[in-house]
């Protein structure tokens, strides 16, 4: 392993508008003030977001515990997520949220429901009762595998209301990798839907279950939701409509007032770089961060319609489409269907449908809607919206302009937030009304969070030269584990350096203490002995104009002992031939360096991508290099791109 060296330099630089930073939840005053106390102590500065933030049954006797690499937060409180999310807006100063939207929900078919608070209050106590007359008692772990519709979020809930730790599972993952997930956590009850709308055609959610749960022991009970009508065999004894038992549940159940450090649920990683892990979080640590992070990175108001358009099967799904808004008492908008159905222009539509205010998205859909076109997104009224944000990857500049001028009009914001699903919330992030921003940096980071660019031994890199992206003190929103194993927890992330979290990512911090993250250490290519991320090069390639979309990679070379073999995707209307191959080779040159330029340019309609989203390149280097893939490829989302790339290396 050494060091990765940076050659991207972007130089433009967006000041916050004064009239955002006035009306700000956390402007430069609030900012300052904040990060004096967080240097001066941490844990002060996550007490005071603690109680900021989240209410509490009972007050912690000490902030944080730390044992490295073991970490407890808030030890000896008590708390609810659920209370925290519903009950206390439904009394006290705040009792008027009673009948405020909690959840718009759009299905892909064109169907609508809202949920107020009081509804969702209604819904959650009744779906926990439910559970408890179903045998889950506080502890014992529950399976969701369910389309993105409202009673996902109820169960979450429920589940949270009961100290029934959840294990979201995404809705389009195979039987093979649901029963992987039940067997891991021991679940005891599954919650799914008859199926989901995508694309217009209807997942089979229900035979995948039942599949996946015929090779098990542990799974009693499966609860299903009628979504879309169609017939699903009932398995006697064990299956139940969800219509029917919530129609027997009463109404109300006191939330359980659980531990700080009660597990809150297991999520498993995205698996860009390899296996899922199984990561646990836990209750009063995880609540803080996220409704802090919340409240001053998206800056949500009562009049805020916010849409986070990650799948809740994901972490962000988790933390920024439920938990977050939640506990701030906003109203979160929640989609189930797919971006392109019935058209190219859904997104825009939905916008403009609800006025939505605040959204949150991913790289990866962003760089799908400049190749869409810009006559979607212009088509619609967007002038709804006052903030943007990005998370997943890192964004490349010129789709971070994209995203600036075709979606927020050169008005609002952008928050483009580094995290993972082990962080638990966003951790490095432009603060919207205080921080100035630079397309494609994460900026700076969050108060009480402590990111440090190093090297190999682990000392701070210079400005500007690349390095390993580590975490050197605890935060509330850590990850508590890997589900029932220690010893990788350990490997994975503190093995690196002592005492020190490793995140996997490389990164540079430039003069200003900016964060610039450069992909996957993984990832990294050795170029004629120097070592150099996909970001910085995908980056030159995608700022040509006739690009949407490219992933590089390396590929054995005899003279250069790796070639850099660039995958790109073109705009729709562009002509890729041979001209444009070499036209692209020299543009890498010239903007980033000779070193950097592609030995070989492939076209390709799509990449292959987790099924969050995410660039898989640890698939194309086998593509690459004219290999067979024994990797795990579970969590690809279109297994014939694969066989496409190959096709076509063929030919
Ligand atoms: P696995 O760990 O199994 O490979 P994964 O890392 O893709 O899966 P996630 O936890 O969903 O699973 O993704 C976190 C990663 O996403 C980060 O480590 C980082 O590489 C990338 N990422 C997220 N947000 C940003 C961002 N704003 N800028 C740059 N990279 C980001
Ligand atoms: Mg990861």
């Amino acid at each position: 392993m050494a060091d990765i060296e940076s050659l991207l330099r972007e130089k433009r630089v967006f000041k916050p508008d004064p009239a955002f930073a006035k009306q700000a939840n956390w402007g430069p005053k609030k900012l300052a003030e904040l990060r004096r106390l967080a240097a001066r102590s941490p844990e002060r500065f996550w007490e005071r977001m603690a109680k900021e933030y989240v209410s509490w049954f009972r007050p912690w006797k000490k902030a944080l515990d730390w044992k490295p690499p073991f970490a407890k937060w808030f030890v000896g409180a008590q708390t609810n997520v659920s209370y925290n999310c519903i009950d206390r807006h439904l009394e006290g100063e705040h009792a008027w949220r009673r009948n405020k939207a909690a959840i718009i929900w759009e299905g892909e078919p064109g169907d609508s429901r809202v949920l107020t608070f009081a509804d969702l209050h209604r819904e959650v106590c009744k779906f926990a009762n439910v559970l408890l007359a179903q045998g889950v008692k506080k502890g014992d772990r529950v399976a969701i595998y369910m389309p993105m519709i409202p009673e996902i979020a109820i169960a979450m809930l429920a589940c949270t209301r009961i100290g029934a730790p959840h294990t979201v599972v995404f809705g389009g993952f195979s039987a093979d990798a649901l029963r992987d997930r039940i067997v891991d956590l021991g679940a005891k009850l599954v919650v799914t839907a008859d199926g989901g709308w995508r694309r217009g055609k209807i997942v089979e959610l229900k035979d995948a279950v039942d599949e996946a749960v015929a090779g098990t022991k542990g799974v009693e009970r499966v609860i299903v939701v009628r979504r879309t009508g169609e017939p699903v065999p009932m398995k006697a004894g064990r299956d139940l409509w969800w219509h029917d038992v919530m129609a027997q549940a009463p109404a109300t159940r006191p939330a359980a007032k659980l531990d700080a450090e009660h597990p809150l649920f297991v999520l498993y990683t995205s698996g860009s770089t390899g296996k899922p892990k199984g990561i646990l979080h836990t209750t009063g640590g995880y609540l803080t961060h996220v409704a802090a992070t919340t409240h001053a990175i998206f800056d949500l108001k009562e009049s805020d319609t916010f849409w986070c358009t990650a799948d809740v099967g994901w972490v962000t799904g988790h933390s920024y489409v439920l938990y977050g808004p939640l506990a701030n008492g906003a109203t979160t908008v929640m989609y189930e269907g797919a971006p392109n159905h019935p058209g190219l222009d859904r997104f825009w539509a939905i916008i403009e449908k609800y006025r939505v205010s605040v959204l949150y998205t991913a790289p990866t859909a962003i760089r799908t809607f400049i190749r869409w076109g810009d006559e979607h997104p212009n088509r619609h009224d967007l002038s709804s919206l006052r903030l943007l944000g990005t998370v997943g990857e890192p964004i490349n500049p010129e789709a971070w302009m994209w995203y600036h001028r075709v979606i927020g009009k050169k008005r609002c914001p952008i928050v483009d937030t580094w995290w993972q699903t082990e962080t638990g919330g966003v951790l490095v992030s432009p603060l919207p009304g205080a921080v100035a921003t630079k397309p494609g940096s994460c900026t700076l980071p969050f108060p009480g969070v402590e990111p440090r660019v190093v090297n190999v031994a682990g000392e701070p890199t210079k400005p500007g030269q690349g390095g390993f992206l580590t975490l050197q003190k605890p935060w509330p929103g850590m990850l508590r584990g890997i589900w029932g194993d220690a010893a990788r927890y350990r490997e994975q992330y503190w093995s690196r350096y002592p005492k020190v979290y490793f995140t996997g990512d490389g990164a540079q911090c430039d003069e200003d203490g900016y964060f610039w993250v450069m992909g996957r250490v993984d990832d990294v290519m050795n170029v004629s002995g120097h070592r150099i991320g996909t970001m910085e090069v995908e980056s030159a390639l995608v700022s040509h104009p006739g690009v949407a979309e490219a992933a590089v990679v390396g590929r054995p070379d005899e003279i250069t002992g790796t070639a850099i073999v660039a995958f790109v995707t073109p705009k729709s209307g562009t002509h890729a031939n041979a001209t444009l191959r070499e036209t692209l080779r020299s543009h890498v040159s010239r903007e980033i360096g000779a070193l950097a330029r592609p030995a070989e340019v492939r076209f390709t309609d799509a990449l292959p991508k987790t099924r969050s989203g995410k660039i898989m390149r640890r698939l194309l280097r086998d593509v690459a290099s004219g290999k067979e893939t024994v990797q795990d490829t579970t969590t690809l989302e279109d297994l014939s791109v694969l066989a496409r790339l190959r096709g076509q290396e063929e030919a």
